[in-house]
């Protein structure tokens, strides 16, 4: 695709994010607490009055209100309109990633469960099976139709492999070391695994192995900056999802370079 094809499947992709995003500010606050996504309608949690559709556009609307209610002026936290934002930019990005192909939807879906997962896992510490468990046949389904459409069903297979391995991997370490991984991981794991096998086999290493680097050097920093000790237990579920974002954006390059490195 020409630049100028990419930007407008970038831009359209953004759009779509900022309103994905408004629905994952939702997503992210009832899930977890076991309520519907559907109904009751938003309300401002402190004088209850309904949000009303112009006060409900992502980003726009929270700085106009100025973060305030408009019926009773309680303050709205900044978060709402920051997740629409980011889900805009990463939409963005995977829309001139992908270009108009096939596998667009598969990884806009990605996406979108990647940005509801990290806030979860690090307002509570869990990634939710309401979440995680639809995302296998989901994800299988998109990744299906997607290569079919490049006539590539060699791409499934890596990926149903790279699904169990790395599905695997994590199930040993939560056992060999109990306490590091829970169960939550293990599963998005499984998830992440056929993403990134449906790539390629460089792209499933460089994520699995992304992840821990990321996850490690942030650690090592908090420590060294006082900000969390040993014992604080940063949730791994966003380093998973960070660590698969970059063998999806960098593994086949980096591994096509290694290649040519042993010569
Ligand atoms: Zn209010």
């Amino acid at each position: 695709m020409s630049a100028s094809e990419l930007t407008t499947v970038a831009v359209f992709c953004g759009v779509l994010g900022l309103l994905v995003g408004s629905f994952l500010n939702v997503v992210i606050w009832r899930v977890p607490r076991g309520e519907s996504i559907v109904s009751p309608p938003s309300a401002c949690p402190r004088c209850g009055a309904r949000i009303r559709a112009r006060d409900n556009v992502p980003v726009l609307s929270w700085l106009l209100l100025r973060g305030r209610c408009r019926d009773c002026g309680a303050p709205i936290s900044a978060r709402y309109p920051l997740v629409e934002a980011a889900t805009g930019v990463l939409f963005a990005a995977v829309g001139w990633w992908a270009g108009l192909s096939a596998e667009l939807p598969a990884f806009l879906y990605l996406a979108a469960i990647g940005v509801a997962l990290t806030m979860i896992d690090l307002d509570t510490h869990r990634l939710p099976n309401a979440i995680v468990l639809p995302a296998y046949p989901v994800a299988l389904v998109l990744l299906a139709v997607a290569s079919w459409a490049n006539d590539d069903w060699a791409a499934l297979g890596r990926g149903a492999i790279g699904a169990a391995a790395l599905y695997g991997f994590y199930f040993a370490l939560m056992v060999l070391r109990p306490g590091g991984m829970g169960f939550g991981d293990v599963k998005l794991a499984g998830v992440l695994g056929l993403y990134l096998g449906w790539l390629g086999w460089s792209s499933l290493v460089v994520g699995a192995f992304a992840a821990f680097l990321v996850g490690g050097i942030v650690s090592i920093g908090l420590l060294l900056s006082g900000r969390a000790t040993r014992k604080s237990g940063i949730p791994f579920g966003p380093y998973m999802l960070l660590g698969a974002g970059i063998g999806i954006v960098a593994g086949e390059r980096l591994g096509s370079a290694y290649l040519s490195l042993l010569g």
